[in-house]
């Protein structure tokens, strides 16, 4: 990791590029650390961001060690991720590939730097990216709505293993995550107070089920799920929580006290979420029930199957999983395969509207024995969320071969999840942008 400041260059409200700024640095406080009280310290978002993400990638990376001797290798071929903990004033902060790493901003009375979650949580997109960069190249809702989760869900374990955080927790629920919203299940809280939303950006105390997101409407509510990323993330993570939920539960009625049956729970639960990510498709698409066959896989895997019932009970109550599912004797969602993943080319045919005749690459697994019908599932999948990227406005349409940052980023503050330009051939191509929030 390196504290490397870029401030955010804005034309009429649109971010045009990113410049240096070496001059940026933490001064160490009077006993010489790098600790600091509280936000009325001009170092503390700085410490705090870099800290936060510091934390949750070496926390990764020794439960990734642990479990198969790897380290985190980050897509874009640096050895280090950059950190830039003071960008600018915008309610954002993203991860962007091109840029090889992490972007934070001061927003109102705070910043996504003073977040320790959303830290956790933007460094969640760079950890998935580096361990399954199809994910990036994909344009499924479920696979970019799994990207989201992940960050959400990293973020809950990095709570479960602070001792602080878990003794306001346990007083805050009596010590059962499933009696009320909390500081767990709440992301972002001062972020999305400062948006005007009351208790958080979003939650994973919920009791969403699964819809395909091609039924569901572009956005929903507290109580209904929609299907733009962030928002149908939540399925997800709120199924993860209810894992941590049971798991810690069944610890307490093992005798437990509350404190240490959330923080052994937080523990299990880092080596199921990253040994699903593991045993996951080395594909451009997943699903959420891919997902929820390889958190199965990965109990059985690398937690000796202790809580494959649990599990799966959680997993049928979300719809994400048939109640008649044996207990998985292998990764059932990785699709068996048995190779490198390979690029399959497809033209979207004329029914698909403003993406008639575009062309799109997907990521799909060579499957191992012959079986073409899974391949065939990724394509259908890429397309159904190339679809429901157009209908939402992410695709941006454009003759530029290669659009700038000027046109990928709105003056809103968000950026296009697509664009289609044409490629040297002239054939207009479908690309996935490699930012996300
Ligand atoms: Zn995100």
């Amino acid at each position: 990791m390196v504290l490397e400041n870029k401030k955010a260059i804005f034309v009429m409200g649109n971010l045009v590029g990113l410049r240096p700024d070496p001059a940026y640095k933490l001064t160490p406080n009077a006993d010489g650390n790098f600790v600091y009280a509280d936000r009325s310290d001009k170092n503390f978002d700085g410490a705090n961001a870099f800290g936060a993400v510091a934390q949750t990638v070496n926390k990764y990376n020794q439960v990734l060690g642990d479990l198969t001797g790897n380290k985190i290798e980050w897509s874009f071929g640096d050895k280090q991720i950059k950190v830039s903990p003071e960008s600018g004033d915008w309610p954002n902060a993203f991860y962007a590939r091109q840029f090889k790493g992490l972007h934070f901003f001061d927003y109102k009375t705070t910043s996504t730097a003073a977040s320790g979650e959303v830290s956790s949580h933007e460094a969640g997109h760079a950890i998935l990216d580096a361990q399954r960069p199809g994910f990036m190249e994909g344009s499924g809702a479920e696979t970019g709505a799994y990207h989201e989760a992940f960050g959400d869900c990293l973020s809950m374990l990095m709570t479960l293993g602070n001792e602080k955080a878990v003794e306001a927790l346990v007083a805050q629920t009596d010590g059962d995550l499933s009696t009320r919203r909390n500081m767990l299940s709440d992301m972002g809280e001062a972020f999305g107070n400062a948006l005007g939303r009351e208790g958080g950006i979003r939650t994973s105390k919920n009791e969403f089920v699964y819809a395909d997101p091609a039924t569901l409407p572009e956005h929903g509510d507290e109580n209904n799920l929609g299907r733009e990323v962030h928002d149908f993330s939540r399925l997800w993570s709120g199924a993860f929580y209810d894992v941590i939920d049971n798991i810690s539960d069944a610890n307490r009625a093992a005798g437990m006290a509350p404190k240490e049956a959330l923080m052994a729970a937080g523990e299990e639960c880092w080596k199921l979420l990253v040994g699903q990510v593991e045993l996951s498709p080395k594909a451009s698409e997943t699903t959420f029930h891919e997902m929820a066959a390889n958190l199965t896989a990965a109990d059985a895997q690398f937690n000796g199957g202790a809580r494959g019932e649990l599990i799966k009970n959680v997993m049928v109550k979300r719809g994400l999983m048939d109640a008649d599912a044996a207990p998985p004797s292998r990764p059932q969602g990785a699709r068996l395969f048995n190779a490198e993943p390979v690029r399959q080319e497809f033209i979207l045919g004329n029914d698909a509207g403003q993406l008639a005749g575009v062309k799109m690459t997907s990521i799909v697994d060579s499957p191992a024995f012959g079986l073409v019908g899974l391949t065939n599932s990724t394509i259908a999948e890429a397309e159904k969320g190339a679809r429901l990227m157009a209908a939402d406005g992410d695709v941006l349409f454009t003759d530029k071969t290669n659009p700038g940052l000027e046109d990928i980023f709105r003056s809103d503050g968000t950026a296009y999840t697509a664009y289609v330009a044409p490629n040297a051939q002239g054939q207009r191509e479908f690309h996935r942008t490699k930012i996300v929030f």
